[in-house]
């Protein structure tokens, strides 16, 4: 008999996106499964490719041999498969991409494939051969033989495991760092003598200026600055840089002990909310929830007891948490409930480490996952609760290829699995409270906080108010003074600088005017050492002016504050407050994160400054003060979600104070204090910001009350981005009912980068029938194109970047 495998190659691109037959060799029967991966002939080439189907006829009339395996076992599985078919569909992007994201970066990269027999007595004599040397024998030494049927038993009985060896820098047990040698004034002394057509060494110096870096990794130090490593070499020649080997930890939490912690008793409120969930675990039924709890309300708990019940079942969690909250304090209350049935995943792991908690769940040593977005796609088989934390954090949404959203695909395995979604967050974004109050998801509210304090107050200062009264310093009269009271009694506070939207943007304060990159139409970012205003997305630089080219005024400065600058303006106000700076900088070594955080939880610091890291998950009994220096950088970012995002943070940063015994206070401060979402969030009123905003996305036709579709063109030359994107959106126009409303084209937000032009269409519906196979007769005409030309068409179904 002659078996046949159905192959989805490697090669992304629309007349490849079928499968393919091969016939699979005598000696793989039996062995070869779908969900592994093989190498096979494409045309004159061999490329990789996903088995999805093993069958015994082909209409094929000539098919070629499978030429090698590269996986031992499956690596997905079959509802993982099934998934990626609907990955595929509601992305719109090609199968094998949606496999590719389902795995670990790992098995993309080079590795070595071991055999490990755990018993060796239980190896049958003709194998016993190439075990002689060691219990372990690379998988390449059996390729020849004809065992596979053999080895496919004994890895279903246990007695053969199987192991990738990720051949990366990162999972060896050394890491390479450049350590900086000197002082700063020696570092500007250099910038003076060093030509200044030597230009990397020159970013090399201001870096290590600008951010009181004093060890970095090199590789990291080499992606960041878009350098050589000659460059380096010229710095270490002259003794400003020394390079060296570090240790690392493979398991980041390895060496750790976490206490055993039990399941509180809960309170009437937390009661309430998982009775439902409980229920809806025991019946095996597939419901959505949205667990509306204001911070502090002891979400975390009810859904750990929830996973507790689960794994009663025998069955397994997937805990999403945004990137951002992974932090220590959310790991440990994980680990010390559930020990060592959890698997972390998160970006801060290396790709070897990566691997290995994936491979944990794989061969389903744990039983629960704690991960950022991509461990939505956890290998379970037996899934019996997704929980998805923070619910409205926009980094579940994937930007690249396929573009989807975690919410929609924990839905979706939570459909096959038939068990519960629970979707926890104290401001649901618009889209998920909307379908909360109609019913499609079962809305669970925890309105009173675990302590007795109950929310904190907010006081909103206007900061125009206090430039007319002449105080020009970045702290409000207000905050500076209740900082003072908590240092006086012994108390902490958290004092938050929100960077996103824009950095450390250069903006008159009596005009509004920005000074922009002029390849790239975005705001230019200062560099302080340098006295110079960088472009983040092309290198660009130009001196900074003193005073507004557009209205003169005087009142032109670097504005979005840096949180260096911060600092140093607090030790002058409060040269007594022990300040921890907590940023980019601060934490790029590894476990600098968490040593900061622990030594603020152990009170050796009055003061915790950072940026949108330290928003999120925080709960230190302390705490009693949270300032926010500038509330309102990210309502000037043209988004129609950026009210939304506002509302959101604030609630969250406000949620960081008073968690405990002791009150919270919460200063605010703000150029435009009358913006509803400042104001609510002020008075932690969710629902009428909800209310407020909805009657805003009516009137303006934007989510939830209609679907949007993105298309972004962009190419060096403006007249085939305009001319291709007006063609599309023609196209479209054609293809859809009246009832879609289409804007384009128009050029992007963000209107060029690096000299390519961006174009956009946005396409605003309630119910298209056609949409997907008019987008994908776009992404099929524009295919050639994109390759020859570098077009480029990118789809966005549901959008969270408009940018
Ligand atoms: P959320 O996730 O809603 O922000 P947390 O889960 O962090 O809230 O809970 C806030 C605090 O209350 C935590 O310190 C937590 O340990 C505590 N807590 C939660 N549930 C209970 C309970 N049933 N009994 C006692 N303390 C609790
Ligand atoms: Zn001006
Ligand atoms: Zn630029």
């Amino acid at each position: 008999m002659t078996y046949y495998a159905s192959v989805i190659v490697d090669v992304p691109a629309k007349q490849t996106d079928r499968a393919f037959d091969y016939e699979i060799p005598a000696k793989w029967h039996g062995f070869i499964q779908p969900g592994m991966r093989v190498n096979v002939p494409f045309g004159p080439r061999q490329i990789q490719g996903f088995v999805v189907e093993v069958k015994d006829n082909t209409t094929i009339p000539k098919t070629r041999p499978i030429t090698s395996l590269i996986d031992i076992q499956p690596i997905l599985t079959p509802e993982l498969m099934r998934l990626a078919d609907w990955l595929r569909d509601y992305t719109l992007c090609f199968t094998i991409s949606a496999y590719q994201a389902m795995l670990p970066a790992a098995l993309k990269a080079k590795y070595e494939k071991w055999l490990i027999a755990t018993d060796l007595g239980g190896v049958p004599a003709e194998l016993q051969p190439f075990f002689h040397a060691s219990n372990r024998v690379k998988f390449e030494e059996m390729a020849g033989t004809s065992h596979f049927k053999t080895i496919k038993q004994l890895i279903e009985e246990d007695v053969l495991e199987v192991y990738y060896e990720v051949k990366d820098k990162l999972s060896k047990k050394t890491r390479r760092v450049m350590e900086l040698q000197v002082s700063k004034e020696a570092l500007l002394k250099a910038k003076e003598k060093i030509s200044a057509r030597a230009a990397a060494q020159h970013k090399l110096l201001d870096f290590f200026l600008e951010t009181n870096t004093e060890k970095i990794d090199k590789k990291t130090l080499l992606e960041e600055l878009q350098i050589g490593t000659s460059a380096i070499g010229a710095l270490v020649k002259l003794g400003i840089l020394k390079e060296k080997d570090e240790e690392i930890y493979r398991d980041p939490y390895e060496n750790r002990e976490f206490k055993k912690s039990q399941a509180l008793s809960l309170t009437q409120q937390q009661q309430e909310a998982i009775i439902p969930i409980l229920h809806s675990i025991e019946q095996h039924t597939h419901e959505a929830f949205v667990m509306f709890g204001v911070t502090g309300s002891g979400k975390t708990e009810v859904y750990m007891q929830a996973v507790d019940a689960v794994l009663k079942q025998g069955k397994e969690a997937i805990v999403l948490v945004p990137e951002i909250a992974l932090t220590p304090q959310m790991v440990n209350r994980f680990k010390s409930r559930f020990g060592s049935d959890v698997a972390v995943m998160h970006s801060g792991l290396g790709m070897g480490e990566k691997y290995d908690e994936w491979r944990k769940i794989h061969r389903k040593e744990v039983k629960v996952v704690v991960g950022a977005r991509s461990a939505i796609f956890a290998p379970f088989e037996n899934v019996g609760i997704i929980i998805i934390d923070e619910e409205h954090e926009t980094s579940y949404k994937q930007e690249d290829t396929p573009r989807y959203h975690a919410r929609d695909i924990a839905l979706e395995r939570g459909r096959y699995h038939q068990c519960p979604v629970v979707l926890g967050s104290a401001t649901p974004t618009l889209e998920t409270f909307a379908r909360a109050s109609k019913g499609v998801y079962k809305l669970l509210t925890m309105d009173k906080r675990m302590s007795e304090q109950g929310m904190p107050s907010v006081e909103i200062v206007d900061m125009r108010e206090e430039l007319r009264e002449g105080n020009r310093s970045m702290f409000s009269r207000s905050l500076l003074e209740k900082l003072q009271t908590r240092l006086e009694r012994g108390e902490q506070s958290v004092l938050f600088l929100n960077k996103r939207g824009y950095s450390s943007f250069v903006m008159c304060r009596d005009c509004g005017y920005v000074v922009e990159c002029p390849h790239c139409d975005i705001s230019l970012t200062y560099h302080r050492s340098s006295n110079q205003m960088k472009c983040h997305y092309c290198g660009y630089e130009e001196p900074v002016r003193s005073t507004c080219p557009s209205c003169d005024s005087e009142h032109f400065r670097f504005f979005g504050t840096g949180t260096q600058k911060v600092e140093e303006e607090l030790t002058k106000l409060l040269p007594h407050a022990r300040v921890i700076r907590m940023d980019v900088d601060t934490t790029s070594r590894k476990g600098s994160h968490e040593k900061l955080l622990q030594q603020f939880g152990d009170r050796k610091a009055d003061i915790l400054l950072g940026t949108q890291m330290i928003a999120k998950g925080l709960d230190f009994p302390y705490v009693t003060l949270v300032g926010v220096l500038t509330a309102d950088t990210m309502l000037n970012v043209p988004d129609f979600r950026s009210s939304e995002k506002t509302f959101q943070l604030l609630t969250q940063v406000s949620g960081r104070a008073g968690r405990h015994e002791l009150a919270g206070e919460v200063v605010v401060q703000t150029y435009s204090p009358e913006h509803y979402s400042v104001e609510l969030a002020g008075t932690h009123n969710y629902l009428d910001f909800y209310q407020k905003e909805m009657q805003i996305r009516k009137l303006h036709q934007y989510p939830p009350f209609y679907f949007l579709a993105l298309v972004t063109v962009t190419h060096q030359e403006l007249t085939k981005v305009v001319t291709v994107t007006e063609k599309i959106t023609n196209f479209l126009n054609m293809q859809l009912s009246d009832e879609a409303v289409i804007l384009g084209p128009v050029a992007s937000p963000i209107a060029r980068i690096k000299d390519r032009y961006r174009y956009q269409c946005i396409i605003k519906y309630k119910r298209e029938p056609n949409l997907h196979e008019a987008l994908k007769t776009v992404i099929e005409k524009y295919q050639t194109q994109m390759d020859q030309e570098k077009l480029a068409v990118h789809i966005d179904l549901n959008p969270y970047m408009l940018m």
